[in-house]
């Protein structure tokens, strides 16, 4: 239900009398459960709603005919509840972290809404037949799909769950509804990879366009899996062999359709695709084409801007993942390059946190980069350090571990160094580097 907080001076709302404190309990007979309910019927030109009096009570249901494009003029009170898991999966990184972080870093969300609208991945699990028909109704479209197998037996196992095993028939209703979707498998060694992702590669593909594509993503082991399944970590061999099966897989069906995670060519030591291998990068907060992406951005950068200058000669030292400081060493070598003047020096930071295996950049705490950096500066003179933008929260300058970056400054002052933060990607680095201050 949503309730109402404020009603716009001349709108259809007030013309209908709609107060704050007024609660919407259905459009159209089906339940108001958030705004995408709001959103969606208020676009449309004739629908119902039931609205409970904010003082008496009452129910009344009205009739509303209006141009598409003419809004009913009002706001909701936040809805802060959001749809969480019921499973247990073996692989859950939620279930690794450990005790003491911010509380919303241990919400098990699951939940359409987020999915349609931010992006994050559902499993489906916890929705009646009402809440899928809901999606297909309100056009939640593309969403974000969980699948990790098509095999109802794995899934189950796989998800700690007995009702996940229907998963197929879900995906024929919703692709019979008109929503695309964008899926993902996480990858659990001898368990849903080879032939069983070879199964459900195939069975997905049959629903190609509306399933746009499969990721492949390996299990984010954290060194917290105390007391849960024991899941073997993958090496060089093991993701050779998955690019190798998804090679094999995307050329039977003539499109890129399986996308894996950067992370196995980092392992398998393989060359990353080009950048047109993952078209409009759909699936990149997955782990999958950023450093295609990344390197592409660079590149073009430190071609458009040609030789560069510096007025006077820095050291720079870029704060890295053991991942990205590996798969883009040689693009480090050619900034270093392609700016005269400039001593680029790579600091791969490893993860004492969540631990060693976890070695992508984002995952870095403030602490242990503050650690490495400091422990670096002591043996070495620099002018700056470089952070990456995704170590901090989205639009705070908070890490992870709750460290400021004002706080993460104060600490390096006593070695005079400049601390700079890189929001935009490749072409954000190129530039910093290319600066003297
Ligand atoms: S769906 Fe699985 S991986 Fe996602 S939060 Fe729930 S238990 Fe964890």
């Amino acid at each position: 239900m949503l309730k109402i907080t404020r009603v716009q001076k001349n709108s259809i709302g007030a013309e209908l009398g709609l107060e704050k404190g007024d609660v919407i309990l259905r459009f159209d007979g089906h339940a108001a459960e958030d705004e995408l309910d709001y959103l969606y019927y208020s676009a449309l030109e004739e629908f119902t709603i039931t609205v409970k009096d904010g003082k008496t009570g009452a129910e009344v249901e009205v009739e509303i005919e209006k141009d598409e494009d003419e809004s009913l003029g009002l706001e909701f009170e936040k809805n802060t509840k959001i749809r969480t898991c019921h499973n247990h999966c073996v692989f859950c990184f939620v279930d690794q972290m450990p005790k003491g972080m911010r509380e919303s870093l241990y919400v098990k969300d699951d939940d359409p809404a987020m999915s349609f609208t931010c992006g994050n991945f559902v499993t489906l699990t916890n929705l009646s037949d009402e809440g899928l028909e809901r999606i297909v109704r309100l056009k939640l479209s593309p969403l974000y799909l969980s699948v990790h197998t098509m095999n109802g037996a794995l899934r189950a196992k796989l998800l700690n769950n007995r009702f996940a095993g229907k998963i197929a028939t879900q995906i024929e209703t919703l692709v019979k509804g008109g929503i695309e979707m964008h899926c993902q498998a996480v990858i659990v060694p001898n368990e849903n990879d080879g032939e069983e992702l070879a199964y459900t590669a195939r069975e997905l593909f049959k629903y190609y366009p509306a399933v746009r594509d499969l990721a492949c993503v390996p299990t984010g082991l954290t060194r917290y899996r105390e007391g849960l399944t024991e899941i073997p970590d993958v090496d060089k061999e093991y993701s050779e062999k998955l690019l190798d099966l998804v090679d094999l897989l995307n050329a039977e069906f003539g499109v890129n359709f399986l996308l894996p995670a950067d992370e196995y060519f980092v392992k398998a030591e393989r060359p990353f695709k080009e950048k047109e291998f993952y078209g409009n990068f759909e699936q990149i907060e997955n782990g999958i084409g950023m450093t295609a992406k990344f390197l592409s951005e660079a590149r073009e950068a430190l071609k458009k801007q040609g030789k560069r200058q510096l007025k006077s000669p820095k050291t720079s030292v870029l704060v890295s993942g053991v991942s990205a400081a590996k798969a883009n060493a040689t693009l480090y070598a050619e900034m270093e390059n392609a700016v005269t003047g400039l001593t680029l020096c790579v600091l791969p930071v490893v993860n004492e946190f969540f631990g060693s295996t976890v070695t992508c950049t984002g995952l870095l705490t403030g602490k242990d980069m503050l650690e490495a950096v400091k422990r670096h500066l002591e043996k070495h003179a620099a002018d700056e350090v470089i952070l990456a933008g995704n170590t901090m929260r989205e639009f705070e300058d908070v890490f992870l571990c709750g460290m400021t970056l004002g706080e993460f400054e104060q600490a390096l002052t006593p070695y005079g160094v400049r601390v700079k933060v890189n929001r935009s990607g490749g072409e954000g680095l190129v530039k910093l580097l290319s600066e003297n201050e």
